[in-house]
């Protein structure tokens, strides 16, 4: 998911961390987990072994520094799946070995254990996992519930935990849902506006080695397509515009719509000839499929490859330059920088 923390930097780092935590709910979980393993898991396991359980002390360790591992990798990554599912499995291998070394406190820690499944893996999953966490914890405490007298009771009440996880997380999910389509996608096209953009971009360009190309593309003689054919003309333009151009790019290609009639596509692989190949071939299918009464629509374009370094606003300055000379030379083309422009030498 897109981290917010990236798109309001402002505020100190504490609270952008806050910030990030309370937006991305298996990070929080993840965070928690991590907190659990260094505050309380990892003094448990010298105390085990200082009064000699090496079994418990062994398990303490193991699952602190494994809970340790999983909220650091999303911390450093951004990445919560593979931590996520680390965290669960270690929930559930945690839970039954507590269960063989301690017995009793198995059943105290499934209820927690059951409840953050729900935010770390896909709710079969999660709900697969936590069974295994509760038969596994009734089963080797088997005495100290009660048998099969505590058994329904025990049960119960952890899939009253498990169902009451499953809602919150599903409501959490649909509500991220919701709030990434409206802050990050153009309602008239569907495709990514200017703030994905500038989140992906950024995230693109940071990455070492980064080769790609971005060019700026702006529909030629847009206004008087609206005064001539009205403004609904001109809204099925720019969406037949945005899905012929997305038809012609390839699956890791991206479209974002940056203004009216102006949007930026970010070629992430391949050279100058790769780039300049499916910028042809988006020209040709907007040429064919894109028309108001009948007639072609075009637009100008200009590309510049990226420089690895250099901040995205750099490269996109120099796509703009070559992009004026387009519309200068007469509209319907693809330019590149000139050396003025600041022609990058890795082309
Ligand atoms: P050029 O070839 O030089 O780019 O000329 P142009 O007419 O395309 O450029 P100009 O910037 O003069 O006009 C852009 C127009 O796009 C003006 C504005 O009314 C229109 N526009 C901006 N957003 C939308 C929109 O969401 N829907 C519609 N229908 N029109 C829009
Ligand atoms: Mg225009
Ligand atoms: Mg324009």
């Amino acid at each position: 998911m897109i981290r917010p923390a990236h798109v309001s930097p402002d505020g100190t780092r504490w609270s952008r961390w806050w910030e990030t935590v309370r937006e991305d709910y298996t990070l929080a979980v993840l965070t928690l987990g991590g907190v659990v393993a260094v505050a309380w898991l990892a003094p448990f396991a010298v105390y085990r072994a200082v009064t000699g359980n090496w079994l418990a002390a062994a398990n303490d360790t193991i699952l602190s520094l494994v809970l340790g591992w999983a909220a650091w990798h999303a911390w450093r990554t951004g990445n919560t799946r593979w931590p996520g599912w680390v965290m669960a499995l270690a929930i559930v291998a945690g839970i039954w070995a507590i269960g063989v070394a301690a017995q009793f406190a198995a059943l105290f820690w499934a209820y927690p254990g059951v409840l953050m499944m729900f935010f770390l893996v896909p709710a079969p999953a999660a709900a697969l996992l936590g069974i295994a966490a509760v038969l596994g914890a009734a089963g080797l405490s088997w005495r100290e519930l009660g048998g099969t007298g505590g058994l329904p009771f025990f049960v119960i009440t952890n899939v009253l935990t498990g169902v009451f996880g499953y809602v919150v997380s599903q409501q959490a999910q649909a509500r991220i849902a919701r709030w990434q389509t409206l802050s990050f996608v153009d309602p008239l096209t569907g495709v990514g506006n200017r703030r994905l953009m500038s989140v992906e971009l950024a995230q693109a360009c940071a990455r070492p080695g980064s080769a790609g190309t971005l060019a700026v593309l702006d529909l030629d003689h847009f206004k008087s397509i609206n005064d001539r054919h009205g403004h609904d003309a001109g809204d099925a333009v720019l969406r037949d515009f945005a899905m012929a151009v997305q038809s012609a790019l390839r699956k890791t290609d991206r479209l974002y719509r940056v203004g009216g009639e102006e949007f930026v596509v970010w070629l992430p692989q391949g050279d100058r000839a790769a780039a300049a190949a499916v910028l042809e071939r988006v020209r040709s299918v907007v040429r064919g499929q894109v028309r108001v009464a009948g007639e072609a629509v075009t637009f100008s374009a200009g590309v510049s490859a990226h420089v690895a370094g250099e901040p995205w606003e750099v490269c996109i300055a120099r796509a703009d330059q070559a992009l004026y000379r387009a519309k200068r030379a007469g509209r319907d083309r693809v330019l590149w920088p000139t050396v003025d422009e600041g022609l990058p030498a890795r082309v």
